[in-house]
């Protein structure tokens, strides 16, 4: 019998065969790939000093791929491609075996935002395989402040929330969560986000009337959308929300209605995909940040990122000299965003993103002089670099030319000083700018005013009577420290109104004391700057809020505390964040008890050699009598204390607190009389 000749679809069923047949070799080939692989990391495992990237390895291999890919004739570009996801996805592979949280879980919790099959669910069950080895569970919440608010309370270790989009830009939602908990960004993840569109199976393109989906997601398939005749969009919670919500109910019966949403959310909630690649644009990725409670070290072999959010003052060129600092390190910067500072309109805070590790010399020497250039500053984390510059790596000098920082040598520093103990001698000292008055280096503030405000009146003759005087700043308590329940405990809110009031009307910025972690909020709003009494130096609950806000604080040093204790007690603002720490040396107490306390003005010189903060004295409270205010007073200007506080009273005979000590407004102009000449001849300027 004659043979039929073949049609076209008998050619073509043994065709599809043999690529069938291809995939699954290609599938299996990667098998055997990533499983090779996963015995390579297991290796350089077991020898920590081993780098996971061996980057003339991969050079190698990517000269002998093209060319081979080239002689079977197969683009170039193409097989780049190709092979650059195959190392991405091997070097996570490695990643994995390091496990930064392995000792810490038995079972890694992370929550997200938003249902099963969401791009954040997708985005996070990939970070998590590919960082750890302990198992690990997933939990969606509604809100991504809902996941800020289960991290904050222990219900999980990880939060993964989106940070910024290639298409929509930056989350302003997650950024104010970063900004407003002491959260710690320990890695990332970008995600290529394929946003599909899913409808109940059987309906057709042409019968559908809406199309719903989170609105950033709608805004990225305008394009598409715009093509549909009479297709409204409904903006719907998320992209999984909206795919679960075609399942049942009125949309699922009126079969007019699809969602956009991912591949795995449409397999999910049962419905068939009739449009891949939606989006306007082929790349749309998305930045997601993995937030902690504590901090992460990451492995010193991966390449790493850190995250930074700091504050400059309102001043020019702030901003120009605080990012100069990563330039002239050679420290590339990959995001810069601002963010306003609510209470302070058109103040910025500045969040920023370099390549590198903190504990890089480079890295540590740039902070160092960032510091000196910020009035606030939170290191968010180093973590590994994820975005897709894997070739970064191999025209990047590891810091060739780059003079390393000297270390501040001469200092006999602790080593649990690492902030206070900042910049040596030589280097830049801080210099605050306080309203109009500037405090620092080669400059003399004197800061004068009642121990405590008393009356409206009194607060208001207290500030002319400052002003009269010389004085730049006025201080005045409002919530007063009294040794004895019984005493004048200061007039409380009321007070600190009082107090702006007097300071506005005199053009004098005012310091007040605050006492409790209850009280920050009314006295922020009322002073400029606050201080922290001898009796709360070691109240660390209350530094480590003082430490989140971006206001100059003034610490007295505690009436037994070491100077090694009072910089440790600046530490604690310091490494929280805020870098405006004035030091103020006030008396301790010895066995001497001729004096309310002993001024120990060595204090002076020696808190100036260890750090590069301002140093204040207060002679009041360490003389307790006015007589001998004076004369410590000259002393303190002497041994080159960058300003003095000190107690004076419109009328002393009358004052609730503290009389014994105060100066009368005519004691007050002949100290700064007296101390006039000596700030001249140092060659500083009166504020
Ligand atoms: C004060 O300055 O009002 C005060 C109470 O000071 P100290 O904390 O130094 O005693
Ligand atoms: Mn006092």
């Amino acid at each position: 019998m004659a043979t039929l000749p073949e049609t076209p679809s008998d050619l073509l069923a043994p065709l599809r065969r043999e690529i069938d047949e291809a995939d699954r070799q290609l599938i299996q080939i990667l098998a055997r790939r990533f499983e090779a692989v996963r015995r390579v990391g297991a290796l350089k495992h077991a020898e920590a000093d081993q780098p996971l990237l061996d980057s003339d390895r991969e050079c190698r291999l990517q000269a002998a791929w093209i060319r081979d890919a080239e002689a079977l004739g197969l683009p170039a570009p193409f097989a780049r491609r190709v092979l650059k996801e195959i190392l991405n996805q091997s070097r996570r592979l490695q990643e994995a075996l390091i496990d930064p949280g392995a000792a810490r879980h038995r079972l890694v919790r992370c929550g997200y935002q938003g249902l099963v099959g969401s791009f954040s669910a997708l985005a996070a069950e990939h970070l998590l395989t590919h960082r750890t080895t302990t198992p690990h569970d997933l939990v969606g919440y509604g809100t991504f402040q809902e996941v800020g608010k289960a991290l904050i309370n222990g219900e999980i270790d990880y939060g993964l929330l989106p940070v910024e989009n290639s298409i929509g830009g930056s989350i302003a939602d997650v950024n104010r969560l970063i900004c407003d908990h002491a959260l710690h960004i320990v890695d990332e993840e970008i995600w290529q986000v394929e946003q599909v569109l899913a409808v109940p199976p059987g309906v057709t393109l042409g019968e559908l009337r809406a199309i719903r989906s989170h609105p950033a997601a709608l805004a990225q398939c305008e394009g598409f959308l715009a093509s549909l005749e009479e297709v409204r969009r409904e903006p719907w919670s998320d992209t999984a929300a909206a795919a679960e919500s075609l399942k049942e109910g009125p949309a699922w019966e009126r079969r007019d209605t699809g969602a956009i949403c991912s591949e795995e959310a449409a397999r999910h909630s049962g419905l068939q995909v009739i449009a891949r690649n939606v989006a306007d644009r082929e790349s749309n990725q998305t930045r997601f940040l993995l937030l902690a409670r504590e901090p992460e070290t990451p492995d010193p072999r991966l390449p790493c990122k850190t995250s930074l959010l700091f504050n400059v003052g309102h001043h020019e060129g702030s901003l120009v000299r605080a990012l100069s600092v990563f330039s002239q390190a050679r420290i590339n910067l990959t995001r810069i965003e601002s963010r306003p500072l609510p209470d302070t309109p058109w103040e910025y805070l500045f969040f920023v993103d370099v390549e590198g590790r903190t504990d890089e010399p480079p890295m540590a020497a740039a902070l160092v002089n960032l510091r000196a250039c910020c009035t606030h500053l939170r290191l968010l984390g180093s973590y590994p670099c994820r975005t897709n510059r894997q070739d970064a790596h191999l025209d990047r000098e590891p810091y060739a030319g780059l003079e390393p920082e000297p270390e501040p040598a001469a200092c006999p520093r602790e080593p649990v000083l690492e902030v206070a103990a900042g910049p040596a001698p030589a280097r830049t000292r801080a210099v605050f700018h306080i309203g109009p008055v500037v405090l620092g280096e080669g400059r003399f503030v004197l800061i004068a005013g009642p121990c405590a405000v008393e009356s409206r009146e009194q607060i208001l003759a207290g500030a002319k009577m400052a002003r009269a005087a010389g004085a730049a700043m006025l201080r005045g308590g409002a919530f007063k420290p009294r040794t004895s329940p019984h005493s004048f405990q200061g007039l409380g809110a009321e007070g600190l109104k009082y107090l702006r009031e007097a300071g506005r009307q005199y053009e004098l910025p005012v310091v007040t004391e605050v006492l409790t972690i209850e009280d920050i909020p009314a006295v922020v709003e009322h002073a400029d700057v606050l201080q922290v009494g001898a009796r709360n130096m070691h109240n660390f609950a209350l530094l480590k809020e003082l430490a989140r806000i971006d206001r100059p604080v003034l610490l007295k040093r505690g009436m037994s505390a070491t100077i090694k204790e009072l910089l440790l007690a600046a530490e604690y603002l310091l490494s929280g964040g805020n870098l405006q720490v004035i030091l103020c040396e006030r008396g301790i107490r010895t066995f001497e008890t001729s004096t309310r306390a002993t001024l120990d003005l060595s204090a002076v010189p020696v808190l100036k050699r260890l750090t590069h903060l301002p140093v204040i004295v207060d002679p009041s409270h360490a003389a307790g009598d006015r007589e001998l205010v004076i004369p410590l007073a000259l002393a303190a200007a002497a041994a080159g204390a960058d300003g003095l506080i000190v107690e004076a009273h419109p009328d002393p005979e009358e004052a609730l607190c503290d009389k014994a000590q105060a100066l009368s407004p005519e004691d007050l102009m002949g100290m700064t009389a007296a101390l006039r000449p000596i700030v001249a001849a140092q060659g500083r300027t009166w504020q």
